[in-house]
């Protein structure tokens, strides 16, 4: 089945979905994205989504080719039109098509592609099991708090630990985690569930600002700091969280169990908590 996807303007079939060579995103990887999900046909944390975004856009430089209203009824009509009840809305703007040069463009039009995807999401089986991470080197650009898409490395230290057999990494930078390759990192230390703070090393991930708001609300002690490899694989549990995974247990680190190598009581509650509150106040 044809999907509806969105090209500067247009709602088009997705074989018409097309975008110019010469487009910045293609050659630069000048662009930024978002990923908002869907559960029951509404869109979960779209404002979250829609700040960041301005957020990423204004340390570019570069503008919006829409206004927020019109992003939440593109995001919107692309639910409708392709009967989304669970899964995905992506989003990318980037600086336009312009004859390649470094440096930006005087005149380029930002260009803005949207496209949905059917996902489950609630019963993931790597919810149940929670996925085998393995630790590798962050060796990403410095400006981590902007969504860019440029994420080859990402895909590729993905790619590296399922060559090792785990199903994710988390990238270390003087050693100490920075997050998932998609996601944010978390361990549980006795009732404390610590996290990275927030800053230039990591994304600022919209499920974790959701997350850990629910978790002080009910009553769990938050530590926002940064965590070795070895602390974590001594923890008593260990999670990960983006949006399209709300809040994933993982089960070991480097091949070392954490806690009893199943998923952990706080992760599990966490995600209980993620789904009913998203759900209250999908839109
Ligand atoms: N960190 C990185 C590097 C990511 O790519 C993502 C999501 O794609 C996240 C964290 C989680 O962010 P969010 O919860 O907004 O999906």
């Amino acid at each position: 089945m044809s999907r509806i996807c969105y090209v500067n303007g247009d709602y088009v079939a997705e074989e018409d979905a097309k975008i110019s060579v010469f487009d910045r995103g293609f050659l630069f990887a000048d662009g930024v994205y978002e990923v908002t999900s869907v559960l029951g046909g509404k869109l979960i944390d779209f404002d979250g989504h829609a700040t960041r975004l301005s957020r990423s856009l204004s340390e570019l430089a570069m503008s919006s080719p829409v206004t927020r209203d019109e992003l939440l009824d593109i995001h919107r009509e692309l639910v409708t039109r392709n009967g989304i009840e669970e899964g995905l809305v992506y989003l990318q703007i980037t600086r336009g098509a312009a004859d390649r040069d470094f440096a930006y463009p005087a005149d380029a039009a930002p260009g803005i592609v949207l496209f949905t995807q059917t996902k489950t999401l609630i019963e993931s089986p790597a919810a149940k099991t929670g996925i085998r991470v393995v630790s590798l080197p962050d060796i990403r650009w410095g400006r981590r708090d902007i969504k860019t898409v440029q994420l080859l490395y990402p895909s590729m230290a993905k790619m590296e630990a399922k060559a090792k057999g785990a199903d994710d990494a988390w990238m270390v930078e003087d050693g100490h985690v920075t997050e998932g390759t998609s996601n944010n990192a978390y361990i549980v230390k006795g009732s404390t569930i610590v996290t990275r703070q927030l800053g230039n090393e990591i994304l600022a991930g919209i499920t974790r600002n959701a997350v850990l708001r629910f978790a002080r609300e009910a009553q769990m002690k938050v530590e926002e700091r940064a965590f070795t490899v070895e602390e974590a694989e001594g923890a008593d549990e260990a999670f990960v969280t983006s949006a399209t995974t709300f809040v994933q247990p993982v089960v070991s680190i480097n091949g070392s169990e954490i806690g009893d190598g199943t998923p952990g009581p706080v992760a599990r509650r966490l995600r209980e908590i993620y789904i009913e509150e998203s759900r209250k106040a999908g839109i």
